[in-house]
């Protein structure tokens, strides 16, 4: 492709400092598709000193302007959503089909709902003597992973520019041709120069640059928890604003009086959504102890409907992982949890069979069920980003709560019950972002963020914009 060669700079495609590249490989096959620049600090310097140019006149723009562009960039991506689509699942794995439902349009969606809200968001309000106005933060600094690769982008670029504030983005080196198509989408909406730069490259070198860099006022970061805290570590030495949204190792809490097989074919379909790698999935089932066996067989039936299959198929349900790396490291998982004296229910670290021609390189993995998981184990507490879910199970309904919160993590979760009120009481004890109640759908206006070590700070709606507004007060002479 055309650019992927190169930085999106001050408004141009920047040619690199150096010549070093990244393969970016096919999930489906292994093959290499592309390449992109490793940067270097030099180049991650030149973005932000494009995005600190930018932001005198950009932040004083009208935020009806700023509406207008966002609205031009969401039609922009909706008129290659299909490009997007077959982009991410070729990177992602995703089958097309979800990935043009989910990781294409969810971006489209996002664009087009912050230009409704920097139309509408008053972004100032008299409380007694005083003007409060809502500031934009300044030049903010978005580093995202490859698993929703667009859709972490859109959630931070559209509210960012919404909110008056430039932006330099890092995308994931794992996925990062998609945010390629954004960054020419962005240019054709004729958006000021050096309001939107991107470098592409590696955490450690451009990332860490970039959270450094004191002409950055926020960081705004989605990833692993182990990046999560050297950001953070980094990001303390000039004092920015950082948002973190990392792992997570949700529960799913089936309630003795849940109706069981709908409770366990929806936490099944929610673990294996993009192959596990999603970072709410509903990894943990907890279900009474003596529903264990129903519960088991439920399990087992419900994820026979997810064969591993080609990403670019209509007909596929689950894809590959991501890359070779994620494939060693859910395998690896896989083998602990047996060596820990889990009870294998289906799957296996042993790749699936019937894979031919190119698609025997594709980083494929067997849907896998693990029953009678203690909570306490490698399984039952680290975050795999596989296929792979555990069945723990529980006394009563305190103990059900006690296993679910007992984790590092705190980022999503699941109730299920006949009685709603009683599935609101324990979804309000359980220390996370988001609970879905009974299969409660996905809502992009509702906040969306962790506790404890799942991150702070919040995503979507008009809680993402407040993340890059500061408060500033006019005291005004009555
Ligand atoms: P990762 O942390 O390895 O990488 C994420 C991004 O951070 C990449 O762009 C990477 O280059 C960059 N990075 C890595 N080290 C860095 C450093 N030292 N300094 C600056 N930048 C650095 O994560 P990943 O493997 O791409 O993504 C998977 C993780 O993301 C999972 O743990 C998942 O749970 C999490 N995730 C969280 C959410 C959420 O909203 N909470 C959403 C999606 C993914």
């Amino acid at each position: 492709m055309a650019n992927h060669d190169k930085f999106y700079i001050n408004g141009q495609w920047a040619v690199p400092s150096t010549k070093d590249k990244i393969d970016v490989h096919n999930a489906g096959t292994g093959a290499v598709m592309g390449s992109v620049p490793a940067g270097a600090e030099k180049d991650m310097n030149a973005a932000v000193d494009a995005a600190r140019a930018a932001f005198d006149s950009w932040s004083q723009t009208p935020a009806a302007k700023r509406a207008e562009y966002l609205g031009k960039i969401s039609a922009g991506l909706k008129a290659r959503v299909d490009e997007l689509a077959k982009t991410i699942a070729q990177e992602v794995g995703m089958p097309i089909k979800m990935a043009n439902r989910i990781q294409a349009s969810l971006p489209v969606a996002t664009f087009g709902n912050y230009a409704k809200m920097a139309g509408e968001f008053k972004f100032e309000e008299q409380v007694g003597n005083s003007l409060v106005v809502r500031d934009p933060v300044g030049v903010v600094g978005a580093i995202t992973p490859w698993n929703y690769p667009l859709h972490q982008i859109a959630l931070k670029v559209a509210p960012a520019l919404a909110a008056g504030c430039t932006v330099v983005l890092k995308p994931s080196e794992v996925a990062p041709f998609n945010a390629y198509i954004l960054a020419e989408v962005i240019h054709e909406a004729g958006l000021p120069a050096g309001v939107f730069n991107m470098v592409t490259g590696l955490g450690p070198v451009v990332g860490e640059a970039l959270v450094k860099h004191p002409q950055v006022d926020a960081v705004s970061f989605t990833g692993s928890t182990r990046a999560g805290k050297r950001i953070s570590e980094l990001a303390a030495q000039t004092v920015k604003r950082v948002t973190l949204e990392l792992g997570g190792k949700s529960a799913s809490v089936i309630l003795d009086d849940a109706d069981l097989a709908a409770a366990v074919k929806g936490t099944v379909g929610n673990c294996y959504l993009n192959s596990g790698q999603t970072c709410t999935a509903f990894t943990r089932m907890l279900v009474p102890e003596g529903k264990y066996e129903e519960a088991k067989t439920l399990a087992a039936e419900a994820a026979k409907a997810y064969t591993p299959g080609d990403p670019m198929l209509e007909t596929t349900r689950l894809g590959p992982l991501s890359s070779a790396a994620q494939l060693d490291r859910v395998r690896g998982y896989i083998k602990k949890a047996q060596e820990e004296g889990a009870e294998l229910v289906t799957g296996g670290a042993e790749a699936p069979d019937g894979f031919e021609g190119e698609l025997r390189g594709g980083y494929f993995v067997k849907p896998t069920i693990f029953g009678k998981v203690d909570p306490k184990s490698t399984l039952g507490q680290e975050e795999v980003f596989g296929p792979v879910l555990s069945i723990i199970t529980y006394k009563d309904e305190e103990d059900a709560i006690r296993i679910a919160n007992d984790t590092i993590y705190g980022l999503a979760g699941g109730v299920w019950s006949a009685d709603a009120g009683r599935a609101q009481k324990v979804a309000r004890r359980l220390r996370a972002g988001q609970i879905d109640i009974n299969g409660g759908p996905f809502n992009m206006n509702a906040p969306f963020g962790g506790f404890k070590q799942s991150g702070h700070g919040r995503e979507a709606g008009v809680y993402g914009l407040e993340e890059f507004l500061e408060y500033k007060s006019l005291q005004l002479k009555p």
